[in-house]
């Protein structure tokens, strides 16, 4: 077996995948002083968390999610100060909409239950305070939910801004590497790629729609699948919104960029085809997107749809990430199928990686995150 001679022949942490996820851990990891690979099939941000929409949201999440969410969100208010670029991060209300009494009710009942567990960031908002926060909402909705200090970023920007902060601090990224098999031998993991073999004593699964390939090898199936997020993009138009804005009813996330164009998606899907890295746009899919789009801003009926796209995620059935240690091999640990809204989640889960990785334990509770949560049934 030929052991491919890197910067670091035996890091103490390989990390297999470059996007948000493994790059973030890189960084954290190399910061606490530990020497990292990171391994990449394709390039780095190739996929999900190059092409994503850069919403960072804490609004809505699982509450499974919620402190990490909250504790990514202060780190991603300080972004410059740790990456030395800005990211094109920008402060910016997300916004949840009513479009009806019932929903209104839903939404409030949601910010209640957050309190009770002591977070305060999720606010009720009138009818008038969403039309001063959004002065060209449609006439029909009825009040909303924000997290007014949430933002949104520019996501390729963002993931190699990342690894290029690791690389400063040592972490060695090789490109076009796919890792095939893990083997443990002599209390270190010898991971098989395309390219010849690394050695490491810890390894990181962060391969986002593929990582149950090498899961399933290390005997810890589980129903990770990868499905593909549509965008579009339209022409520019005067500037009318200021916020990140979903619906409770229906999928969206629509947000004006600073130039004046327009995002939208926010959970309608094309066909994911993982094996070939290539996903298929369904325009029946996008025009339902587009409709949704006019009908909570009538501007939009004027808009010109430059360009659509999609990216392959991966999803897990209960729609949460796998994030933590192997239940069955020590060393191995995982972070993937963040289900279309793990690019937030990225630098505090880099964070919490780097920590498990080089202590052994973190005081962050991960026990709704287990990789063993499926029944067997399920990940076949
Ligand atoms: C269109 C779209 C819109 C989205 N919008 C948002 C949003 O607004 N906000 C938000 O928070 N999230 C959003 N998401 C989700 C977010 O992009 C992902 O949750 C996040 O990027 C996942 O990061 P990751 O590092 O786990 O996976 P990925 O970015 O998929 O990275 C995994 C990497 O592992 C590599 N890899 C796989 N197998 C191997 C192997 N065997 N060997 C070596 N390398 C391997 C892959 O090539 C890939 O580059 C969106 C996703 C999409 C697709």
């Amino acid at each position: 077996m030929t052991i491919v001679p890197a910067r670091h022949t035996t890091p103490d942490l390989l990390i297999i995948g470059g996007g948000i996820h493994g790059c973030a851990a890189a960084l954290f990891a190399a910061k606490r002083g530990m020497s990292v690979t990171v391994i990449e099939k394709d390039s780095v941000a190739r996929h999900a968390s190059g092409v994503n929409a850069g919403g960072v949201r804490r609004l809505g999440r699982d509450f499974a999610e919620v402190p990490i969410s909250v504790r990514s969100m202060q780190i991603w208010h300080d972004i410059p100060d740790l990456l030395g670029e800005d990211c094109g991060f920008q402060i910016a209300p997300q916004i949840k909409l009513a479009e009806n009494e019932d929903e209104l009710a839903s939404l409030r009942k949601r910010a209640d239950d957050l309190a009770m567990l002591g977070f305060e960031h999720e606010v009720v908002l009138d009818r008038s305070r969403v039309r001063e926060l959004l002065p060209a909402v449609a006439d029909h909705v009825v009040g909303g939910l924000a997290c007014l200090d949430d933002g949104f970023a520019q996501p390729f920007w963002t993931t190699t801004a990342f690894r290029r902060k690791a690389e400063h601090l040592g972490a060695v990224f090789v490109e076009g590497v796919r890792a095939e098999r893990l083997v443990r031998e002599a209390g270190d993991w010898i991971v098989a790629t395309s390219a010849g073999s690394y050695r490491a004593p810890k390894v990181l699964i962060s391969c986002g729609a593929w990582s149950g390939i090498l899961a399933a090898q290390l005997d810890e199936p589980v129903p990770v699948h990868a499905i593909a997020p549509l965008m579009l993009v339209t022409s520019r138009l005067p500037a009318f919104c200021n916020a990140v804005v979903g619906a409770t009813g229906r999928p969206l996330s629509f947000k004006q960029m600073p130039n004046g164009t327009v995002v939208i998606g926010g959970g309608r899907r094309g066909i994911a085809e993982p094996a070939s890295n290539r996903s298929e746009i369904l325009f029946s899919q996008l025009r339902l997107t587009a409709d949704t789009a006019i009908s909570l801003f009538p501007i939009m009926a004027s808009a010109t749809i430059i360009r659509t796209w999609s990216g392959i995620e991966g999803c897990m059935p209960d729609e949460i990430p796998v994030i933590g240690a192997s239940r069955k091999h020590e060393g191995i640990f995982y972070s993937f199928g963040y289900s279309a809204h793990g690019f937030q989640l990225g630098p505090a889960v880099g964070e919490l990686m780097a920590e498990l990785a080089s202590t052994g334990s973190t005081q962050t509770d991960l026990s709704k995150f287990s990789i063993d949560r499926f029944p067997s049934n399920q990940c076949q």
